[in-house]
């Protein structure tokens, strides 16, 4: 039998452990992947520092790409139907929806299923579906694509699940009006994506409010058209300087990518009449804040949440080929990923990163 090293958190804080446990042959509907790329979320940063419970020790990484070792019995397709094989290349997240709750059939909002972290945060001794594993395991039902030939591996995983989660909020938002000012809160992978929808989508003045430097100036290179160094201003003159590049009035459009709690009390003085404003970065990030009812009230504004993502939203970044990345290339010269792409096999302990900026 196959065993797997994987890289297992056990408590909050402490270095992860590598473990080597059997990994069997896949079940009826299993599909089982050698793991080639693992991303980095800040969600497993979350996780290591003790802001999410731990169920026990888990594996960490939920962004992976990997090539199919062995099918189960009945699997000849990915799950948009298209045809597999051992060695196709596959893009998944571990969301597993049930497809049998009031969530996934009556209100058909897969990312509400009440399952649909059921395998990822499971005893780290079974088959891992987290991605800091040299092997994982599909379990049946559980959403995958298989990406192209044409598609380069590296601008897929290069957003990790921030995209979909991207993908999916700017459903929710209904979208970035054409010549819209925005402004993003935070320029980790999920304000990256969020700044590179809202120039496709067709925003006017797109602002990025974040750190390190490094961030904010590939967040110019997809589409910002001003930052704002986070480390270098106060939320003081940060309100005046979107004040200031918008008439006065706010944007019309605040993403918080940022992860931080009291990024969501200053994000809401940032927008404007009518504004909106997109909750995406918060999911792993529990707090409380003071807030005056009466803004939201008075300005027509509107708070949107968004959490996770549907398969839909997995299936676009595997299905970008040539042409559309071509854009990203002319645009950014490809370094995307680099910086929060950071796990390869070999599996070490030293190759597991305990810190990332969300
Ligand atoms: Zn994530
Ligand atoms: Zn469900």
């Amino acid at each position: 039998m196959r065993t797997a090293k994987r890289a297992v958190l056990v408590q909050p804080r402490t270095p992860v452990e590598i473990w080597d446990e059997a990994i069997p042959s896949p079940g009826p509907g299993d599909v089982l992947v050698a793991v080639e790329l693992a991303g980095v979320c800040g969600t497993d940063h979350h996780f290591w520092l003790g802001e999410l419970p731990l169920p026990g020790p888990i594996v960490l990484g939920h962004e992976g790409i990997g090539r199919i070792v062995e099918r189960g019995a009945a699997v000849s397709t990915d799950s948009a139907g298209e045809p597999i094989e051992e060695g196709d290349l596959v893009y998944w997240l571990p969301l597993h929806p049930c497809h049998r709750c009031h969530a996934c059939t009556i209100l058909e909002d897969t990312s509400m299923c009440h399952n649909t972290l059921s395998v990822l945060f499971q005893d780290a001794r079974l088959p891992p579906t987290g991605t800091y594993s040299e092997y994982a395991q599909l379990k049946a039902g559980q959403v995958f694509f298989r990406i192209p030939p044409d598609t380069p591996t590296a601008a897929v995983i290069s957003f990790g699940c921030a995209m979909p989660t991207m993908l999916q909020a700017m459903e929710r938002l209904g979208g970035v009006g054409y010549g819209q000012s925005v402004v993003v809160q935070g320029c980790g992978p999920v304000g990256l994506a969020a700044v590179l929808l809202a120039r496709i989508g067709g925003a006017g003045e797109i602002t990025v409010i974040g750190a390190p430097s490094e961030r904010l100036a590939m967040a110019s290179r997809l589409g910002a058209t001003q930052t704002i160094d986070l480390d270098a201003t106060d939320e003081d003159s940060r309100v005046q300087a979107i004040k200031a590049s918008t008439g006065g009035r706010g944007a019309d459009v605040v993403i918080e990518a940022a992860g931080k709690i009291p990024a969501f009390s200053e994000g809401l003085r940032l927008v404007g009449p009518a504004g909106r404003y997109l909750i995406v970065g918060l999911w792993s990030a529990p707090g409380t804040v003071a807030l005056e009812p009466r803004a939201v009230n008075n300005a027509n504004a509107r708070i949107i949440g968004s959490a996770l993502s549907r398969p839909r939203h997995l299936h676009k970044p595997s299905r970008w080929r040539r042409r559309t990345i071509s854009v990203f290339h002319s645009r950014t010269s490809c370094p995307i990923g680099s910086p929060w792409m950071k796990l390869r096999k070999p599996l070490t302990p030293s190759a597991v990163p305990t810190s990332s900026r969300q």
